[in-house]
């Protein structure tokens, strides 16, 4: 009998949410896969603890000052293990002609160069990282056509709609779809009165019902913005026109996204909310492995609800689908934006109800471009920022000297 050759797998943001719950499910089958690359922005002493367990081939962190200090953690260790740094070293291990699965769990805007680095290498790319693909879709999606990568979702709603349909899916009207419902939470204040959302600190934000993510991701959800940016992402991922998508509110977590049918079928995807199990899903696909997620118990479930999203709460739902209505670089200056308002939220400068504010302000003070290839994307999104920054500096100077600053936090 012939055995199946050892997987070697790259994870790109190693240290993060993500990365430590792939780590966890790579690690409960040591003959399936090895770790090629392990990934971090700063966390040394966490990236070189990852490496004594899975003794990668090479371990990428941002810049020289702390690789020379994993380096010395490393030898320390006796481990062989190369370091390398910055976006050059992360497209490096994304593309290196050995590895067989990427996965892309870097936060923000910095994960699309390595991501895409993955994808025209021909990489099975298992993508958590939905801002690259929310910042460059038409290209991303064009890189992909244009390679023999394979993109598996990893975000909980995607990774569901996928299983919902059949594979390979050509267009979702020659598959009968008739909508594509998303669902979401609606985040820890969905019934939080909605005067008392401009006081909301960053804990609270981050502390989600049903989720344990990263701090950015956390305040999207709570803001709901994740749920836009899944919006976009789900209209690249599935050739999908805003029209064909309905977000559902849906307080459980338990179904993490449907797929409606034209013959009145409804098929949903459903598990006890813990990303290891699209991460189990993508890694193995088409085959399934063990993710360690216990089984879900739907009689101690009870009851599942749904709801309609609340637009005036969550301004940032309408603001997602304006950005892909409109089309080009919007959904780039959208994505931008947002991270810097999140930033200077998570940072104490900004208040939550000010977040979608900044944001609307910078969308409708810049022009709408062609994203004609990644320098215009880049650029895009550096407009887009700098933007947000005067925005931010503004919204400080009209608050400074006076009693009442609802937009901004003390400092
Ligand atoms: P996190 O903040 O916990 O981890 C981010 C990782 O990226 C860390 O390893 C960090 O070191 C690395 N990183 C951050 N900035 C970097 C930079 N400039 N250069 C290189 N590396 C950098 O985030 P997370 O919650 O794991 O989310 C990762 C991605 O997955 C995000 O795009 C998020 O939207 C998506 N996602 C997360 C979840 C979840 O449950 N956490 C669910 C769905 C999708
Ligand atoms: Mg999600």
């Amino acid at each position: 009998m012939q055995f199946p050759a050892v997987q070697q797998v790259c994870v790109l943001g190693s240290t993060g949410s993500i990365g430590v719950s792939t780590l966890d499910v790579l690690a409960r089958h040591p003959a399936q896969y090895s770790v090629f690359a392990l990934t971090a922005r700063e966390r040394v002493a966490e990236l070189a603890e990852q490496c004594r367990q899975f003794n990668p081939r090479y371990a990428v962190v941002l810049d020289e000052g702390k690789a020379a200090e994993l380096q010395r953690e490393l030898a320390a260790a006796g481990l062989a293990t190369e370091v390398l740094c910055g976006v050059a070293g992360l497209c490096q291990v994304a593309s290196a002609g050995e590895v067989d699965v990427v996965m892309a769990a870097i936060v923000g805007a910095a994960g699309l160069r390595p991501t895409l680095a993955a994808v025209n290498a021909g990489k099975k790319v298992l993508l958590a990282n939905k801002e690259s693909l929310v910042m460059a879709g038409p290209l991303f999606m064009e890189a992909l056509a244009q390679s023999s990568a394979q993109l598996l979702p990893i975000d909980s709603e995607h990774n569901a709609i996928f299983q919902c349909l059949p594979y390979p899916c050509g267009s979702l009207a020659e598959a009968g779809v008739a909508k594509i419902l998303l669902t979401g939470s609606g985040g820890p204040f969905r019934e939080r009165d909605i005067e008392d959302l401009s006081d909301v600190t960053p804990d609270e934000a981050c502390a989600h019902p049903n989720w344990s993510m990263g701090r950015k991701i956390s305040v999207d959800s709570a803001t709901m913005m994740n749920k836009g940016l899944e919006f976009i992402e789900a209209c690249y991922l599935f050739h999908a026109s805003p029209q064909d998508i309905d977000v559902v509110v849906h307080p459980q977590s338990i179904i993490h996204s449907m797929v409606q049918y034209r013959d009145g079928s409804l098929l949903a995807q459903m598990g006890n909310p813990d990303m290891r199990t699209p991460i189990a899903h993508a890694l193995a696909f088409p085959e399934r492995i063990d993710s360690g997620v216990p089984a879900l118990d739907l009689v101690a479930q009870g009851r599942l609800d749904f709801e309609a999203p609340d637009e005036v709460r969550f301004p940032c739902l309408r603001l997602a689908r304006e950005a892909i209505l409109a089309g080009g670089s919007a959904p780039t200056v959208l994505n931008a934006a947002n991270e810097v308002a999140v930033e200077a939220f998570l940072d104490g400068r900004l208040a939550f109800t000010a977040i979608p504010q900044v944001i609307e302000e910078v969308m409708n003070s810049i022009d709408v471009v062609e994203l004609t290839g990644l320098n215009a994307v880049e650029l895009a999104d550096r407009n887009a920022r700098q933007l947000a920054h005067e925005t931010l500096n503004s919204l400080h100077e009209a608050g400074a000297g006076s009693d009442e600053t609802p937009e901004l936090r003390s400092m």
